[in-house]
């Protein structure tokens, strides 16, 4: 006999949204989470002064997190609607440009806008390709060599030369192939009503407040210090070892874990040699404030990206006290900077030195910045190459024969917060069906 109907792997907002669902479906469950904490890289930051994220600051208002709020009374925060800036030699510039930037050639070179007018008329790319290699595909190789980072940095925190543009952006993918072309396909969408993007949300507290909320929900039904280590496939379902000796078996079991833990807790070679490739992008965050209410005034803004052939020392920068009310004090601009890779290791001093500078350059301030603190994560934020949606497919299928299996979560289903949540949700639907 199994000891529960439904085991979960992970306590990141995958997991937890699962485990809700579940919960609600009337399951018995269990959570184990390998850390000693909930919501995976969500963590927010509160000091007497200042409010920020150290993880995911600039979450969509999906489905199914306002249900989640909703039913678990969480008091939801939007952001404002502002902006965003990117840098081009050395200045900000707002996007959508204006037309003044585009006419002067002070976004990219005037001849490369007839190269971007020219989409409707290629051809290509031919599949699969890189975000890069699509840019340069459909608006031309200046729009890809200068501009083409902008569809990546902010959601995969890496350069578009990196990223697979089916699995990074399926539905841009659908529109070309129905219509040829981006620009026809866009124009057909937005005369059909187009889909309205949805808001931002936090909380006043933070993120943190939801990851905690929903664990608070799970009670003793979550356990932290609990890394699965061994799966066993027995006619009952799964026998799960962790690495703490503890044992466990359920009959369901969804795992929202990296591929590279999945394949060595479980034991299939397939399995080992699927993962090789799909290694995550570490990030690093710094977050810095300066006193200055010119540039406060100045820079309302969501923040700015900088593509990478503007060889910075970051990668772009948020403005949390923009985007939320409450999130530093009047007249300051609290700011978390994405480091450029070249930098993740550096000391605090190093970071100082080569980043402080250029933020005063760009934001046009002289005042001293204070640096708040230094974050890492190695394991940083999966890389959906040109191979992942393959990969997500034969990996899949090497579990296929494993009834009530289920993998969930951003290393496959889409990395945002919200993509993460509804995967989660996915995989208790396909759960509870079995139950
Ligand atoms: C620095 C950073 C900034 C980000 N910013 C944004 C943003 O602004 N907006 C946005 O939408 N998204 C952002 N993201 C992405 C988003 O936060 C994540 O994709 C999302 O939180 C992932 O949720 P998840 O539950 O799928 O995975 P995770 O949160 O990684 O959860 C997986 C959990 O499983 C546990 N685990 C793993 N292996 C095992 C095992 N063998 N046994 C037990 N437990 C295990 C891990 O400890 C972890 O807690 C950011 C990510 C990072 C790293």
């Amino acid at each position: 006999m199994s000891d529960v109907d439904v085991a979960v792997i992970g306590a990141g907002i995958a997991g937890l949204t699962a485990a809700t669902r579940l919960k609600t479906g009337g399951a018995a469950l269990q959570v184990f989470e390998a850390s000693t904490r909930a919501g995976g890289p969500v963590s927010t930051a509160r000091t007497k002064d200042y409010l920020y994220e150290r993880g995911p600051s600039t979450v969509r208002a999906t489905p199914e997190l306002l249900d989640i709020a909703r039913k678990l009374g969480i008091e939801v925060q939007y952001a404002e609607s502002l902006r965003p800036y990117v840098v081009r030699r050395g200045q900000l510039l707002p996007i959508p440009p204006r037309l003044r930037d585009l006419l002067s050639g002070r976004l990219m070179p005037r001849r490369a806008l007839l190269e971007v007018l020219a989409e409707p008329f290629r051809r290509g790319p031919s599949r699969p390709s890189t975000v890069k290699e699509f840019v340069a595909a459909r608006f031309g190789k200046t729009a890809a060599n200068e501009l083409a980072d902008l569809m990546t940095l902010g959601i995969y925190g890496t350069t578009a030369d990196r990223i697979g543009f089916e699995a990074a952006f399926p539905a841009l993918a659908e529109l070309l192939q129905e219509h040829g072309s981006l620009t026809r396909g866009l124009w057909a969408k937005r005369r059909e009503g187009g889909a309205v993007r949805a808001g931002i949300l936090s909380t006043p507290k933070g993120l943190q407040a939801l990851t905690d909320r929903l664990a608070e929900e799970l009670g003793s039904d979550l356990h932290f210090d609990h890394r699965l280590r061994t799966i066993v496939p027995d006619q009952d379902g799964y026998q799960l070892g962790f690495e703490n000796g503890t044992s466990f078996s359920a009959r369901n079991l969804i795992f929202t874990g990296r591929p590279a833990s999945l394949a060595e807790a479980i034991n299939r070679p397939s399995l080992s040699r699927l993962v090789l490739h799909a290694s995550p992008t570490p990030q690093c965050i710094a977050v810095f404030a300066v006193r200055d209410p010119a540039a406060t005034e100045r820079w309302q803004s969501f923040g700015f990206l900088a593509p990478s052939n503007e060889r910075l020392p970051i990668m772009g920068c948020l403005f949390p006290s923009q985007i939320f009310s409450g999130r530093a004090p009047v007249g300051t601009l609290l700011m978390t900077c994405f480091l450029a890779e070249r930098l993740h290791n550096a000391d605090s001093a190093q970071v100082d030195k080569e980043v402080v500078p250029i933020l005063q350059g760009l934001l046009q301030t002289r005042e001293p910045f204070e640096t708040l603190e230094i974050i890492r994560y190695p394991e940083g934020i999966p890389t959906y190459d040109r191979r992942h949606t393959d990969r997500v497919r034969l990996l899949r299928n090497a579990l296929s024969d494993l009834p009530g299996f289920h993998l969930a979560g951003a290393a496959y289903d889409g990395v945002s917060f919200g993509a993460a949540a509804a995967s989660g949700a996915a995989a208790a639907e396909m759960a509870l069906q079995r139950l």
